[in-house]
């Protein structure tokens, strides 16, 4: 059982900057995220775009922001679990709660703090009649370690940027990579579709257009795909692994059934306070809740985390008093110094 204070249920913006506000009270946080990586959006969907709402950034890349508030984060060593979604939730009779993920991980904390964003991205799956049977079994929607398909042969679907971009790594990876489209055109990166046809040509992928994977052939393990060609009928490919990746989608998922009042796919809480749900002790923040005059905006998340943390900590410790300090003041302890810097300019300031 993972144990720790805030439990954080996502780690897109709102939840990695809940690290910092929770750490600047000594509050330990451990945040669970569907995605193999932080960042939520801004590393799902548009890690390359530039932002310039973010106060005091005229402009930033979607991915920089997400590595500066990891870096931000780090003094306070969170916990990470990654590439699992958060399932079911239940209260113990202290108080607590514990969550429990689709692979089975139980976390116990007073606080949950849900920074959910959109819900959890779930992968658009083919028509594939028996694609679940084979799930986990040879078929993957998400890549989480390259590793596994080393000197394996992959078959990847799909015409977007991250199957261009898995195609082009796994090159140098898998024993043979052949990628499926259904189109002749790819709606990913010009240098990136420009990569895969330099690498067809190499003979390092096998490239397939105008056809689209109907048949997964295997028992306890995919062995080959059966293909439906526009010109040339059908296809059989052998392979150990066949990865679709056609996006994801956004779903509140499991969160919409525990018990908390949704409007609009959305969590109401309480906006005159500090954010929490119907049920005390789990407070929702950043894009997953709703009042009234919303901004789904980062800097609404960020926003909302320091007030939600200062009352989870009254929560934490009813009988302490915390007297909110200025980072100026207080410092980052484990921020390379910047405590000592920051004591040496209160000390300025007295003299
Ligand atoms: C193309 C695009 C451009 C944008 N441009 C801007 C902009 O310029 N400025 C701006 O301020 N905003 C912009 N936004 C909006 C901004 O990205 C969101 O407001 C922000 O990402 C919300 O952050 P969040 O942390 O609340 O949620 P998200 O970023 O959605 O992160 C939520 C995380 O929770 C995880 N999760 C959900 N449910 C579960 C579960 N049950 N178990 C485990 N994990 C779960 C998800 O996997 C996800 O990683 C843009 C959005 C898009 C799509």
């Amino acid at each position: 059982m993972i144990k720790t204070d805030i439990l954080i249920i996502g780690a897109g913006p709102t939840g990695l900057f809940t690290v910092f506000e929770a750490g600047l009270l000594k509050l330990k946080t451990h945040l669970i995220d569907a995605l193999p990586q932080p960042g939520g959006q801004c590393s799902e969907i548009y890690p390359k775009k530039p932002i310039y709402d973010i106060p005091g950034f005229p402009e930033i890349l979607a991915g920089d922001l997400v590595n500066n508030l990891m870096e931000q984060i780090k003094p306070f060593e969170p916990g990470f679990t990654l590439g699992d979604r958060a399932e079911t939730i239940e209260k113990l009779e202290d108080g607590t709660f514990v969550v429990t993920t689709l692979r089975g991980v139980k976390h116990n904390a007073p606080v949950v703090a849900i920074a959910g964003g959109l819900g959890s991205f779930e992968p658009r799956k083919p028509p594939i009649p028996n694609i679940a049977d084979f799930e986990d079994k040879g078929v993957a929607y998400i890549i989480r370690d390259p590793e596994v398909y080393r000197d394996k042969r992959v078959v990847i679907a799909g015409g977007g940027d991250s199957a261009l971009d898995w195609t082009i790594f796994l090159a140098e990876v898998a024993s043979e990579v052949t990628l499926v489209h259904r189109r002749n055109e790819f709606r990913g990166a010009l240098d990136s579709v420009e990569r895969v046809a330099e690498l067809t040509k190499l003979g390092k992928v096998n490239l397939i257009t105008e056809a689209e994977v109907k048949e997964i052939k295997g028992d306890a393990h995919v062995t080959g795909l059966g293909i439906k060609h526009k010109t040339e009928g059908d296809i059989h490919v052998d392979t150990d692994y066949f990865i679709p990746l056609f996006g994801l989608s956004p779903k509140l998922g499991p969160i919409g059934n525990w018990g908390l009042e949704i409007e609009k796919n959305a969590i109401k809480v309480d906006n005159s306070y500090d954010y929490q749900t119907n049920i005390p002790g789990i407070y929702a923040i950043g894009d997953v809740n709703t009042y009234k005059g919303k901004l789904k905006l980062i800097l609404s998340g960020f926003h909302e985390a320091a007030i939600m943390c200062q009352s989870a900590y009254q929560r934490i410790f009813p009988d302490k008093k915390y007297v909110m300090k200025y980072t100026t003041v207080g410092g980052v302890e484990g921020f390379d110094g910047s405590k000592k810097e920051a004591k040496k300019e209160v000390v300025k300031a007295i003299v």
